[in-house]
C-alpha cells in the first residue's frame, strides 16, 4: 500500500499512535486478520527509560527496548507500521474515516485513536476567555464561521500549516503566529505557505482583546493586531483535535470511551493515555486489546473484513 499526497490509499483500519496502546491493539486486530495500518512516532517512553513495573520482565527493562518488541510483534502478524504524522482525520464523503499525515493520505472504515496526551497550551493567560468567541481548536468544525475574515492560526508545525492551507477555503486573509518558538516546517510545506501567501509571524502573543468576541490580539512587543478568529494547533495533532473533526465526546483533556473502548461515534475506538484515568504502560496495553476487540467486531460486520484462515 503506498500513499501520495494526490490519492488516499484504502485500508479497513488505521491506528494512530505507535505508544503501548496502539501497538497492542494492532497485535490483536492483525493477528485476527484485519488488515491494519498503524500510523505514528516513537513514543516518549521509547527513549532510555527504565521500566520496572510491567508485567512479565523480571529485569529492569527500557521503554525503547520494550516498544521495539512491540513493534517486531505487530509487525510478525501483519500489521503495516509507517512513521507518519497524522494532520487531520474527518468522516469520509462516502462513509468511513479520511486520515492526512505529512506524507499522505489514507480512507478507513474504521480509527483506534491511541496518540496519547499531548496537548501543548500557547500560554495566553486569557485564552479560555474567549474559546467559543473567537479561539477555536478546529479548523473544518468553525473556519465557515469565518469567511472573508482576518484568521491567525497559532502554532509552529506542519499541523498549524495545514490548518491554515484548510483555512484559505475560507478567507485569503490568513497568517501564522508561531508563539515565539522556531518554525518546525519541511520544505514542501513552506512553499505551500509562501504559494498560498500565508505569512508566518514568530512574535509571542501576550493578550486577546475584546468586548463582545475576540477583536485584536496583544503581542509581547505591545504591538496590537485586529483579529476575528483564532485557531490553536500547537504541536502535533492531538486525540482533541481529532475528536473536534470526528465529533468525539470528550471529558476535559480526555476521550470518552465505554468499556469496550468504542466512542460514541460508530467505527472509532480510543485507547490508552488519551482516555486519562491511570496513566501507565499496563492500563493502555490492556485497553488496546478491548478496543482491538471492538473493532475486530465493526470490521467484520461493517468493513466487509472475513474472520482469518
Ligand atoms: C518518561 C516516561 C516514563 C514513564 N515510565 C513509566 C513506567 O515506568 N511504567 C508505566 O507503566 N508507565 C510509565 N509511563 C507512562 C506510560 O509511558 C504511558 O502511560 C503509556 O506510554 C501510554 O501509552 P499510549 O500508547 O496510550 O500513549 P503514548 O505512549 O504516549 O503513545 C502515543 C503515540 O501516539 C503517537 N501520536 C501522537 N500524536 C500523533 C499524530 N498526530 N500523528 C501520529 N502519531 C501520533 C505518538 O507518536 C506515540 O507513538 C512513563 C511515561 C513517560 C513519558
Amino acid at each position: 500500500m503506498s500513499a501520495s499526497a494526490a490519492a488516499s490509499a484504502s485500508t479497513p483500519l488505521v491506528i494512530i499512535g505507535s505508544g503501548p496502546a496502539g501497538l497492542s491493539a494492532a497485535i490483536y486486530t492483525a493477528r485476527a486478520g484485519i488488515p491494519t495500518l498503524v500510523l505514528g512516532s516513537a513514543p516518549k517512553v521509547a527513549g532510555d527509560y527504565e521500566i520496572d513495573n510491567y508485567f512479565g520482565f523480571d529485569e529492569t527493562i527500557s521503554g525503547r527496548d520494550l516498544i521495539e518488541r512491540g513493534r517486531r510483534q505487530a509487525e510478525r502478524f501483519g500489521a503495516q507500521l509507517r512513521e507518519e504524522r497524522v494532520l487531520a482525520v474527518h468522516h469520509g464523503d462516502a462513509g468511513g474515516f479520511h486520515v492526512k499525515t505529512d506524507k499522505g493520505a489514507y480512507d478507513a472504515c474504521a480509527v483506534v485513536l491511541a496518540t496519547g496526551v499531548a496537548r501543548v497550551r500557547p500560554g495566553i493567560d486569557n485564552l479560555g476567555d474567549y474559546e467559543g468567541k473567537g479561539v477555536s481548536y478546529c479548523v473544518s468544525c468553525d473556519g465557515f464561521f469565518y469567511r472573508g475574515k482576518q484568521v491567525l492560526v497559532l502554532g509552529e508545525g506542519i499541523f498549524a500549516a495545514n490548518q491554515a492551507l484548510e483555512l484559505t477555503q475560507y478567507t485569503p486573509h490568513v497568517c501564522i503566529c508561531t508563539q515565539g518558538k522556531e518554525p518546525a516546517l519541511t520544505p514542501d510545506f513552506q512553499q505551500r505557505l509562501a504559494d498560498a501567501g500565508i505569512a508566518v509571524d514568530t512574535r509571542k502573543i501576550a493578550r486577546l482583546v475584546g468586548d463582545n468576541g475576540l477583536e485584536r490580539v496583544v503581542f509581547a512587543d505591545g504591538a496590537e493586531q485586529a483579529l476575528d478568529g483564532l485557531f490553536v494547533a500547537m504541536g502535533e495533532a492531538s486525540s482533541l483535535d481529532f475528536a473536534y473533526s470526528l465529533g468525539v465526546e470528550r471529558k476535559g483533556v480526555f476521550l470518552m470511551a465505554d468499556d469496550e473502548q468504542r466512542t460514541n461515534i460508530p467505527g472509532v475506538f480510543a485507547a490508552g493515555d488519551c482516555t486519562g484515568g491511570f496513566l501507565q504502560i499496563g492500563v493502555a496495553v490492556g485497553e488496546g486489546a478491548k478496543a482491538a476487540r471492538s473493532a475486530i467486531a465493526f470490521a467484520k460486520e461493517q468493513c466487509g473484513v472475513k474472520k482469518a484462515g
